[in-house]
């Protein structure tokens, strides 16, 4: 089983509109699962027009702790305040510690400075996963990170479990990773075997793509970079290709501005199903990814 993870160092350039496309194109010769490993924003599943309610099962997982206090114990010393880094921590009219709404991070130092042991790490309910069909055939996984939780990153690696297990005899899972270059993003890119980053032609597209690369690189994990929108700004795109070129990238497309991508948004379908041309174009690039196995 090989796994392509699609990622951007910049949001809003058309990473999962590519990474569902490219799902469907693939899906016509091999077997394969989507992941949407943006448990933080998770949305591949509307590209896909699957709803919520019509996924398999979600199920609560635990990829988190957070400090409880034994208030029958606590001396209040005030310790565990004044060495909790995330300022997590209160105090009521009694002089006792409680967290505040979403502030502890479960890092355990107050459970390690409390002097008379009144405080424990327990593990919190803190993300679902769950998989729909989509109605190309293929499973969609998705994680969906509690409002104001954290754990990100290990969330992600549950959801590449789950995908693993959804579909034992898939040839292929398409990550569609979270913008940025942040926790989640590295727990979609450890492991891929290839890596499509996904840019536009501006300033930040290009200073967040090379970030992101940098990264891919340290995981030395081969990779493409595909332009989206290049024909907004021809004189970036030249800027890109010849970054590409000089450290050796392959440029797995350049694909022009197009409203189709934003109404196939509006669909809830992939633009390859949206409109035929597209077709040839994620053919291609496919192609160009599955050679590089
Ligand atoms: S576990 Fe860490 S973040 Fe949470 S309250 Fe204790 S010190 Fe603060
Ligand atoms: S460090 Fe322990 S004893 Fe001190 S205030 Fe916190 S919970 Fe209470």
């Amino acid at each position: 089983m090989k796994q392509i993870t699609v990622l951007s160092g910049k949001g809003g350039v058309g990473k999962s509109s590519i990474a569902a496309s490219l799902g469907v194109v693939l899906s016509k010769e091999k077997k394969i699962v989507c992941a949407d490993c943006d448990v933080d924003a998770s949305n591949l599943a509307l590209v896909f027009g699957i709803n919520e309610k019509d996924y398999k099962k979600w199920e609560p997982i635990s990829t988190n702790e957070k400090a409880v206090f034994d208030l029958d114990k606590c001396i209040s010393c005030g310790k565990c305040a004044q060495t909790c880094y995330f300022n997590a921590i209160s105090f009521n009219s009694d002089k006792k510690p409680e967290l505040k709404k979403f502030g502890c991070e479960g890092c355990g130092v107050c459970e390690l400075i409390c002097p008379v042991n009144a405080i424990s790490l327990k593990k919190v309910n803190n993300a679902k996963i769950g998989y729909g069909i989509s109605k190309y055939g293929f499973p969609v996984v998705s994680g969906q990170l509690n409002i104001g939780a954290s754990g990100s990153g290990k969330v992600v690696f549950q959801v590449r479990e789950l995908a693993k297990k959804v579909a034992e005899d898939s040839e292929i899972i398409i990550n569609d990773a979270a913008a940025g270059i942040g926790c989640p993003v590295i727990a979609s890119v450890v492991g891929s075997d290839f890596v499509i980053a996904v840019t536009e032609p501006t300033p930040s597209g290009f200073s967040d793509l090379k970030r992101a690369l940098f990264m891919v690189n340290h995981f030395n994990i081969r990779h493409g970079i595909i332009i989206n929108k290049f024909d907004l700004n021809n004189e970036f795109s030249k800027k890109i290709e010849d970054f590409a070129r000089k450290n050796n990238i392959d440029v797995l497309s350049k694909i022009p501005y197009d409203k189709a991508f934003l109404k196939a948004l509006v669909k809830m379908v992939p633009v390859v199903s949206y409109e035929q041309k597209f077709e040839e174009i994620f053919k291609e690039i496919a192609e160009k990814i599955v050679r590089n196995f």
